[in-house]
């Protein structure tokens, strides 16, 4: 992926004390390469390269002391400045607040619906009201109603009515007579860009004239969300992009291209299928994100919604004294199961995405571990080295699992006490908030 790509760029950097001309063409060649590699578009990538390099030789990158740090950092601003600069809000100064979603079939349209409106409710204490306007399948309006259930947010749909445009403008009356002040339009969309889609989402767009239209596309497209971002704005001039998908190692050469062809700010970003997975997107964050630094930051700021400051201190206590049991185990993975997906969360750490790589981190697992835990005694709990082989297999028949899986979570857990005790100094200081609470 563009990361590793870019690891290497680096080490060619890195490798040498003492930086040339030479090393640092060869460094922009490889950037290029990565950009490309990315789906960034060729000409995106060339320029971005040139500009590196007159700011590079600009700020002297030969002479300095580190000079593969300084040529980080200009690489970084620059990436960051392609993807947008400052952190752009969307517009919640209508009564009701219309936001109209746009993208194609499967871009992640409903799901994002949803997200933004439990962040509205939840976040920024607004009573949102989700529409169903993808009228052609049934299934799609139950899905949003689903969706609605699942984070109380009520959804308005006309099942029997055909016509998009009549019920995004009924749903804004229900939204002015019941005090709904963000209404949310979810609509249809195709697997291609197509004219009646077009025409479609255009007359609805004309009808109810949001306030914010976004246009949602899923990051894992490559080029292809180039063009369709192209087309979607030709027609709407959308407000904002979301890019969805961006879980574990999708890196997201999208963003870059993306906001240089149609120069719209990018809003948000999907990272999971879970409804709190969303982040308000940060380009230098994304910018660290693509040079492989691992979002620290957003992790960080997840992680914290759920910290809890006492527990998280008792917690450290216990692991400096090595008393981490399977109960705390156990507390963590309640925690970690409520913050999101645990692939996406993992792949927010830095390199750690790679190391972690072979480990099993299927959410499903969970209840297995849950269970194997269940079937342990309070002591064996609390001073997991108690358990020998005998206990083992008591443990896994009262689990109903296979010793091997015993053996795995043992294994697991003595990986995470070690992580643990590891990130205990510097920046690990927050990555143990994180595991608190
Ligand atoms: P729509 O056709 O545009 O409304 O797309 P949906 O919201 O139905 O999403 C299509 C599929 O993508 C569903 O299976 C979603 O669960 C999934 N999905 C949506 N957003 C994300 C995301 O950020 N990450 C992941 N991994 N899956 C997502
Ligand atoms: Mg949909």
């Amino acid at each position: 992926n563009l990361s590793d790509k870019l690891d290497k760029a680096f080490h060619i950097l890195k490798g040498h004390g003492k930086i040339t001309d030479v090393n640092v063409a060869d460094t922009l060649k490889e950037v290029r390469r990565a950009l490309l590699d990315a789906d960034v578009n060729f000409k995106i990538a060339k320029d971005f390269t040139t500009r590196v390099k007159e700011k590079a030789l600009g700020e002297n990158v030969l002479t300095t002391l580190q000079p593969g740090q300084l040529m980080v950092k200009i690489v970084k601003d620059e990436l960051t400045q392609l993807m947008g600069g400052d952190v752009e809000g969307i517009n919640l100064s209508g009564n009701p607040s219309v936001i109209l979603m746009s993208g194609l079939q499967g871009s992640g349209k409903t799901t994002f619906s949803g997200k933004l409106a439990n962040f509205l409710k939840t976040k920024k204490n607004k009573k949102p009201l989700l529409v169903a306007c993808d009228i052609y399948r049934p299934a799609a309006i139950n899905q949003l109603h689903v969706v609605g259930d699942q984070i109380g947010v009520e959804v308005y749909s006309e099942p029997e009515n055909k016509n998009p445009v009549e019920i995004a403008q009924n749903a804004i009356k229900h939204a002015k007579a019941n005090g709904f002040n963000v209404v949310i339009v979810d609509t249809a969309g195709r697997l291609a860009v197509d004219e009646e889609m077009m025409t479609e989402i255009a007359n609805v767009h004309r009808a109810i004239q949001p306030q914010e239209t976004l246009f949602v596309v899923d990051a894992m497209t490559g080029q292809d969300a180039v063009n369709t971002a192209k087309a979607f704005n030709d027609r709407l001039n959308f407000d904002g992009v979301i890019l969805t998908k961006l879980d574990g190692d999708t890196r997201g050469g999208a963003a870059i291209s993306i906001k240089s062809v149609v120069n719209k700010p990018i809003k948000f970003i999907g990272t999971g299928e879970k409804m709190e997975a969303i982040d308000v997107f940060y380009p230098s964050r994304m910018a660290e994100r693509i040079l492989g630094m691992g979002d620290v930051v957003s992790l960080v700021e997840r992680a914290q919604e759920q910290y809890n400051e006492e527990e998280a201190r008792k917690l450290q206590k216990k692991i400096a004294k090595n008393e981490f049991g399977f109960d705390d185990f156990l507390s963590q993975i309640q925690q970690i199961k409520k913050m999101g997906n645990m692939k996406d969360l993992v792949g927010m750490i830095p390199g750690a995405g790679k190391a972690l790589k072979d480990v099993e981190i299927e959410d499903d697992a969970f209840k297995h571990i849950e269970a194997i835990i269940q079937s342990m005694t309070p002591a064996e709990r609390s001073k997991p080295s108690l358990i020998d082989v005998k206990r083992k297999a008591r443990i896994a028949k009262g689990a109903g699992r296979k010793v091997e899986e015993v053996n795995q979570l043992m294994k697991q857990f003595d990986q995470m006490s070690k992580m643990m005790k590891m990130m205990q100094g510097g920046a690990g200081k927050n990555l143990m908030k994180m595991m608190g609470g």
